[in-house]
């Protein structure tokens, strides 16, 4: 069974071609992979392309993000990359659909109900859900009637339990669906089994701290296999500093903004998603490579950026352990979460009370690896993300 699986994004589309008739005891790598980065000049589009030692790279000069996807799915019976005699041959297409909302809890087949949920779901995430009903509908345009599933950011965080679920604002909030949703759930899923597999336990039995720590960032409290809770909530502005998002700060900062400086909602928008964080306080960069190079060279706005960014992340572990009530395992994942020691090891440092103890050499790999010493008494883990492969096995379960 061949299923495509798309990740439509506001400035990128991802893209995954997996065989699963191999043997899948292992996460098989994709027979194609694809990408388009609509960042680098205003009006291009720019795909690449890669398949079995091959690759290309092109750049589109056109704007409309569905002719690009075609582009994209071209190059899967064109050109170096080819692997399809036909687009026939595709079975089934994935996409990553960001807000579910409270309805859907679970991946679901995409018909126009459906459709029409994402549709009705746009003002709770606004710079994703309107990208993910746009790849629906141009692959509904490529391929034809084929089957479609959506596997939701949000599902995984759907038990969680209402107390953490809940704002403390009026009851009206609860009725009207302002609560909190979380993200990443398709990572946080997927790692969390990874790690039990790992550590060769029943996931049932853990208590685990899933770290997924990229351009976004959120931590999940993940007990017996559940999201008992999260740090992104309502939108995927609150919680930990990001790379350009400020996560969690006081509302009143933004009342005061609003009064005394006259901001918009728009520019409140700008501000807090794009201009903190790590890029809005180091001055220099939304990459954290960038700012802890700035840092060594004893640039001290870098160096307050990055102390923050720990402070807040172990700040807001500490909050995911109180939610379990207890600890296993932590996992570290995504960009940041893969390829940093310097996170893994002063992330940690706060949680030595509880015997967890890092190894003495930590290094980056490209092979998921546990991190921590013979003697820790919680296990820490560097597991990489595999977002497509685990929209591709929701496909699967649902078809
Ligand atoms: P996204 O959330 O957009 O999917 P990623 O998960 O790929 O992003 O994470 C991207 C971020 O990962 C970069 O902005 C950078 O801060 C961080 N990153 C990548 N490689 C490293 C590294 N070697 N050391 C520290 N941070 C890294």
């Amino acid at each position: 069974m061949k299923i495509f699986v798309l990740n439509a994004g506001s400035s990128s589309h991802k893209s995954c071609l997996f065989d699963l008739d191999q043997d899948n005891s292992e996460v098989p790598n994709p027979l194609w992979r694809a990408a388009l980065d609509w960042t680098h000049q205003q009006g291009q589009g720019e795909l690449s392309a890669s398949s079995a030692g091959e690759s290309m790279q092109q750049v589109l000069p056109i704007a409309d993000k569905a002719e690009g996807i075609k582009a994209m799915v071209k190059t899967l019976v064109e050109g170096p990359t080819q692997v399809l005699d036909s687009l026939s041959e595709i079975d089934a297409v994935g996409h990553r659909v960001v807000h579910g909302g409270r309805e859907y809890i679970d991946s679901v087949r995409i018909d126009e109900r459906v459709k029409a949920a994402i549709q009705r779901l746009m003002p709770l995430a606004p710079a994703h859900n309107p990208a993910n009903l746009q790849g629906i509908e141009a692959m509904e345009h490529i391929l034809g009637n084929i089957p479609q599933v959506a596997v939701f950011d949000t599902a995984f965080h759907a038990r969680m339990p209402e107390a953490a679920a809940t704002y403390p604002g009026p009851y009206d909030w609860v009725e009207q669906g302002i609560r909190r949703y979380g993200f990443h759930g398709i990572s946080h899923q997927y790692v969390a089994q990874r790690a039990a597999d790992m550590m060769g336990r029943d996931l049932a039995d853990l208590k685990l701290l899933t770290c997924h720590l990229g351009n976004g960032c959120s931590l999940a409290a993940v007990k017996g296999g559940i999201s008992v809770d999260t740090t992104m909530g309502f939108t995927p502005l609150e919680g930990l500093m990001m790379g350009s998002r400020s996560g969690s700060v006081d509302p009143g900062i933004l009342m005061y903004l609003m009064r005394q400086e006259g901001y918009s909602a728009d520019q409140l928008d700008t501000l807090l998603n794009k201009e903190s964080g790590l890029k809005g306080l180091s001055g220099i960069s939304n990459d954290l490579r960038s700012v802890v190079e700035a840092m060594e060279q004893g640039n001290e706005q870098a160096r307050l950026a990055v102390d923050t960014f720990i402070h807040r992340l172990r700040r807001e572990m500490g909050g995911m352990i109180a939610s379990l009530g207890g600890l296993d395992g932590v996992v570290f994942t995504a960009g940041i979460g893969e390829n940093s020691p310097l996170v893994w090891q002063r992330a940690c440092e706060g949680f030595e009370f509880l015997g967890l103890r890092l190894k003495n050499s930590l290094d980056r790999s490209k092979d998921d690896q546990e991190i921590t010493a013979a003697d820790s008494r919680v296990r820490a883990l560097v597991i990489h993300t595999q977002e497509e492969w685990a929209i591709a096995q929701a496909c699967l379960a649902l078809l």
